[in-house]
């Protein structure tokens, strides 16, 4: 979904803001493209980037996070009490989240058109939902 973004794109943005380009950055940004939709937690992160860089470790992985949501580059998303997870804020989509379990369903980005098409209509307000979370139950924990 929406990966129109490219790994270069990534760091000119970087670089515009004044911000440099380290090891750390660059892989973790490599990372949070290949993943896509999917969710990364820090140590997830970490794991991954230790293998291409052995001297990245998981506490440049968080001030690395820190850097590149200030930057608005990533997002962060907390499930319920679930461990923050990261992601590229270039990927729209949204999420239901299951209140009993924390499953997580990804929704597309136009999953809200109706909604965004009323509030236009009704109120002359131009919504923009951004990672929005649907809470409720799944279907294991309905029938439960
Ligand atoms: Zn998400
Ligand atoms: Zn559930």
């Amino acid at each position: 979904m929406g990966h129109h973004v490219t790994l270069d794109d990534l760091l000119e943005q970087l670089r515009s803001r004044g911000d440099r380009v380290t090891v750390a950055r660059r892989l973790v940004l490599a990372e949070l493209l290949a993943a896509g939709s999917e969710h990364r937690t820090a140590e997830g992160l970490a794991d991954r980037v230790h293998r291409r860089d052995p001297e990245v470790h998981l506490s440049t992985i968080y001030r690395t996070l820190d850097v590149l949501e200030g930057a608005g580059l990533v997002v962060r998303a907390g499930f319920g009490d679930g461990a923050a997870t990261y992601h590229l804020a270039s990927d729209h989509h949204h999420h239901a989240v299951c209140d009993s379990c924390g499953a997580v369903i990804e929704l597309p980005s136009d999953a809200f058109a109706a909604l965004v098409r009323r509030l236009d209509r009704d109120h002359g307000f131009a919504a923009r939902p951004r990672h929005v979370t649907i809470p409720g139950l799944c279907a294991d924990c309905r029938s439960a």
